[in-house]
């Protein structure tokens, strides 16, 4: 198997274009062509992680936080993160992450917390924005059905649950043939008018290439019009945190014992409870107080994240309860996220857990 091969079915599960702007999500390390027989899923890639994969022979690591994020102008082994290069490199091991555009699909990051909560009913919490785009083109007769299930098969027209959308209507469309030209139809050097079909379809951003070449390929004209105009749709299978129901109503405390028993969570940060049950919980693996108002403007009774700063505390206004559960804690299902994802595909495949609890944050309570 080449790393290539299992990275794009990870990305066919969690597109690279969904990573936020700041991100470094992908191959960071290693050359996809490289043959390998098993791979480390892990939350975070530390020298104890690069130390496992040399004991157990994984030569790829798959991790949710990229170990590099920003520039790094030198490799002197002054920090972890140089070191884990360093002896990553020395050791033929390539190093893989999928992060915020994990964090962003349906069935990514915060489906499993979601999951594990047991939360039904879900619903992306910040839907994307400027993800989508709208291919409109020009058919003759006799050619519509091909491009458009040539459109369709690269997944073009698919929105929320279904697939196959597009519109369709007819017109005529003019052009001239210059004089080096073979036109399929028309004579050179003079204009000609014919009987046109428009289609109308939406695709996400990161198809547009693969919807260019589908239509270019099903086409018969030598010169294809097409236009790609972008939308302000929003994605509603893609964003920011999420959102779910609960079977039944909780107490407020009985569902935070919950919490913790489920994550593990040594403490959990959390505002004045307001003595109402909760229904709605709005969930962000890892930092999530940028997602407070959305989880507040869609009635959460309760918001599950991570990284929240005192003044983020006072914001809740008393509007909802958040409880800052740990970073590490509300994202350590994340490889058990990428076994399932991988193990469905690749059956024979060697996926091998990180057993290295990775968490650098350590609590100490008052007895
Ligand atoms: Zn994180």
């Amino acid at each position: 198997m080449t790393i290539r091969e299992i990275i794009s079915y990870l990305e066919s599960v969690a597109p690279p274009s969904y990573q936020e702007a700041y991100d470094n999500a992908g191959l960071i390390l290693g050359h996809p062509e490289t043959i390998i027989e098993s791979a480390l899923l892990t939350l975070d890639v530390t020298e104890a992680v690069i130390d496992e994969a040399i004991e157990t022979g994984c030569k790829l690591i798959i991790a949710h936080h990229p170990i590099l994020f920003k520039g790094i102008k030198r490799i002197n082994g002054h920090t972890y993160v140089e070191r884990c290069i360093i002896k990553a490199i020395k050791n033929d091991i390539a190093i893989y992450a999928a992060h915020t555009n994990l964090d962003s699909v349906q069935g990514g990051v915060n489906s499993k917390i979601c999951e594990k909560i047991g939360l039904t009913n879900l619903a992306i919490l910040s839907p994307a924005k400027e993800q989508l785009v709208k291919l409109v083109t020009f058919v003759p007769e006799g050619h519509l059905e091909k491009v458009r299930e040539s459109l369709f098969s690269i997944g073009a027209g698919a929105i929320g649950k279904y697939n196959n959308s597009s519109f369709t209507g007819e017109g005529i469309g003019t052009f001239l043939a210059g004089a080096d030209s073979n036109p399929f139809v028309g004579e050179i050097g003079e204009i000609h008018f014919e009987k046109e079909s428009r289609i109308e379809i939406i695709l996400p951003k990161y198809l547009k290439n693969s919807a260019i070449d589908a239509l270019l390929e099903s086409h018969p004209y030598e010169e294809v019009s097409y236009d790609i105009y972008p939308l302000e749709n929003s994605l509603q299978d893609v964003g920011s945190g999420m959102i779910g129901e609960l079977a039944g109503a909780e107490q407020e405390i009985d569902f935070l014992q919950r919490i913790i028993q489920i994550f593990g969570s040594k403490s959990i940060k959390h505002t004045y409870l307001l003595g109402k049950p909760i229904r709605k919980v709005a969930v962000c693996g890892g930092s999530g107080s940028f997602l407070l108002p959305h989880a507040i403007a869609a009635k959460a009774d309760i918001f599950i994240t991570a990284d929240m700063k005192y003044h983020d505390f006072f914001d809740a206004e008393e509007k909802i309860v958040i409880a800052d559960i740990g970073h590490y804690e509300s994202e350590q299902f994340t490889k058990e996220l990428f076994y399932e994802i991988l193990i469905k595909k690749f059956p024979n495949f060697a996926l091998r857990l990180s057993e290295v609890k990775t968490n650098p944050v350590l609590y100490l309570c008052e007895q």
